[in-house]
């Protein structure tokens, strides 16, 4: 199977999902995660209409997306990978959306940022549902009140909220629970979902999936 062959697959089934689960065509985005797979590999999903893409490293998202940018000027870019502060300049300068927004630091580097370079991204907050100490995200508990913060005290529009669930659990309560949060904050959007569980994430309510390894095949280990 190519490239374009598992995109049209992906966008196949994302459209039955949306129909399955009474939501209007085309509500759903779909994020192609291209991280660890080089330029070349990215052309043919380029080619085959994709526009929206994730990485999760800035460095790395730096060496291969501006000359990818310069070939097709409507891509847009999103940050699913977790930020520091000390990255916050090159990443307001190479992505449109940022998915890992989890505390005040971020919140107010990326704010500083946005304003000295008269950029506005939009931004998810990561929202850590199962609670993994290894695993980026706000504490579930905080979340309404971070998302609040956001807005209020760092002046961010916050566009919704983002969950990576727990590789050992079914991923549906975290979904779910995720859509509730976001219900209390009051933002719409839902980051969540990926190649084994996309379906699940719409049915529960995803505004964004995150596809990968299903359209661009198995990831090395290192880096994955
Ligand atoms: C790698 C990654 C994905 C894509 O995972 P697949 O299982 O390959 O679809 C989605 N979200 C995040 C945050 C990732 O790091």
């Amino acid at each position: 199977m190519s490239v374009a062959d598992n995109l049209a697959e992906i966008r196949n089934r994302i459209a039955r999902a949306e129909r399955i689960a009474g939501r209007a065509a085309g509500s759903v985005t779909l994020v192609a995660v291209s991280k660890t797979f080089a330029a070349e590999e990215i052309r043919p999903a380029i080619a085959s209409g994709q526009r929206v893409f994730g990485e999760n490293r800035v460095q790395e998202a730096k060496a291969k997306w501006p000359a990818l940018r310069a070939e097709t000027a409507d891509v847009e870019l999103h940050l699913i990978g977790p930020l520091q502060s000390n990255k916050a300049a090159e990443a307001v300068e190479l992505f449109d959306v940022i998915h890992t927004v989890d505390r005040d630091k971020i919140a107010a580097a990326l704010a500083a940022e946005m304003t000295k370079q008269g950029r506005r991204l939009r931004l998810f907050v990561q929202v850590n549902t199962g609670l993994e100490a290894q695993k980026a995200g706000i504490d579930p508990r905080e979340a309404v009140a971070f998302v609040a913060r956001c807005r209020e005290v760092h002046g961010l529009a916050v566009e919704g909220l983002m969950c990576i669930p727990p590789v050992e659990d079914a991923p549906g309560p975290h979904f779910a629970l995720l859509a509730k949060m976001a219900r209390e904050a009051g933002v719409v959007g839902l980051s969540m979902g990926m190649s084994s569980d996309f379906e699940t994430a719409i049915d529960l309510g995803a505004t964004h999936v995150r596809v990968g390894s299903a359209i661009f095949g198995v990831r090395p280990k290192i880096g994955s």
